[in-house]
């Protein structure tokens, strides 16, 4: 049984480089990016631009830094970040917007779907008083946990704020899963948004990287962002060649893993008393408190790792699990369960 190989069932960021993807970073034709000379990153950057329909991008080493530096050209200190409460740069990216940017975060109520109301979001913007921040940008996030957008209510919400003056960001880390759910191309889902972060290094499959994009006013200024962050990489284009690589074979293999995570849900759907929810490449289960922790080591037992969340716990598809890896784990919480 210890011969099995490992199901890691935690998260899409698991995956290890592909034999395709070694050979194409080996062969990528590299130089300084700092000295815009690496035409690899370039290629990207340029790829990644026209991908999601905007006129510039840039490569940044983490989705989070390019958020980050996404927030820092939009913000000045005391001004206001609007975003949904279980949004990532609300909750896991460690306040780095408050504590480096000096960026207040005003966290809004989503709903079942992971959205915001217009309403709401209108409601919220802070009049022109000398008391309050000035409430600057919308940050909206495609996929929520897994959960797909709807691009006319995003373009909705764009619309509304920006009568405001607002710009709008678009924490696209799973973008590509959001497309390929809904059947459109990137750039539809990327449309209402001034900037759009995708990362290259969750479901897409490489090791690292982000790319970040927008107006060549905006990107010129991220750089800046980019560099006083201590992001700006030398011959990077050994890692940007894995995000090529992964945007030219990796996308529409999405399909699969939604597919799996859906075979998932279904197979655990059959166990009594289970709460099983399941959107794009995300299953999420509710055992009783008193089973956590003994499932996770029944599960390891069975050579599939889940992740330590309580109460829910997050199973993540990506592309180094196939539906024989699904069909053991399925067949393994059903051996804990009975
Ligand atoms: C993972 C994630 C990020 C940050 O990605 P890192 O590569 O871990 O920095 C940002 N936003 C969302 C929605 C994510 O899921």
């Amino acid at each position: 049984m210890s011969e099995e190989q490992l199901v890691d069932l935690r998260s899409d960021t698991v995956t290890r480089p592909s034999e395709g993807m070694y050979q194409a970073m080996r062969e990528a034709p590299v130089g300084d990016d700092v000295y815009g000379e690496d035409e690899t990153v370039n290629r990207l950057e340029v790829a990644a631009a026209a991908l999601l329909g905007k006129q510039a991008g840039l490569f940044l080493s983490s989705a989070t830094q390019a958020n980050l530096a996404a927030m820092l050209v939009h913000n000045a200190r005391g001004e206001e970040i609007l975003l949904g409460d279980c949004y990532h740069i609300f909750v896991s990216e460690a306040g780095g917007v408050s504590a480096l940017g000096g960026i207040v975060m005003h966290p809004l109520a989503t709903d079942d779907n992971g959205g915001l109301a217009c309403e709401q979001v209108l409601a919220a913007i802070k009049e022109d008083d000398p008391h309050h921040p000035i409430t600057r940008t919308l940050a909206l996030e495609n996929t929520v946990s897994g959960r797909v957008q709807n691009p006319a209510q995003h373009r909705a919400l764009a619309d509304a704020v920006r009568a405001q003056g607002l710009v709008v960001h678009l924490d696209g880390a799973r973008i590509m899963n959001a497309a390929v759910a809904l059947d459109i191309d990137a750039c539809e889902v990327a449309q209402p948004f001034d900037s759009v972060m995708m990362c290259l290094s969750k479901g897409l499959g490489a090791p690292v990287g982000a790319v970040l994009c927008g107006s060549s006013e905006f990107i010129r200024r991220a750089r800046r962002q980019r560099k006083q962050l201590g992001g700006g990489m030398r011959q990077s284009g050994v890692l940007a060649a894995c995000g090529l690589y992964a945007l030219e074979n990796n996308v529409e293999r999405l399909a699969e893993d939604h597919e799996n995570a859906r075979q998932l849900a279904a197979g655990l759907g059959e166990i009594d008393g289970l709460p099983v929810r399941q959107a794009t490449n995300m299953v999420f289960i509710e055992p009783e408190a008193k089973d956590l922790e003994p499932l996770r080591q029944h599960m390891l037992e069975h050579r599939i790792e889940i992740g330590r969340q309580s109460p829910r716990i997050r199973l993540v598809t990506h592309l180094d699990i196939d539906a024989a890896g699904i069909d053991r784990a399925i067949n393994a919480f059903h051996s804990y369960f009975r």
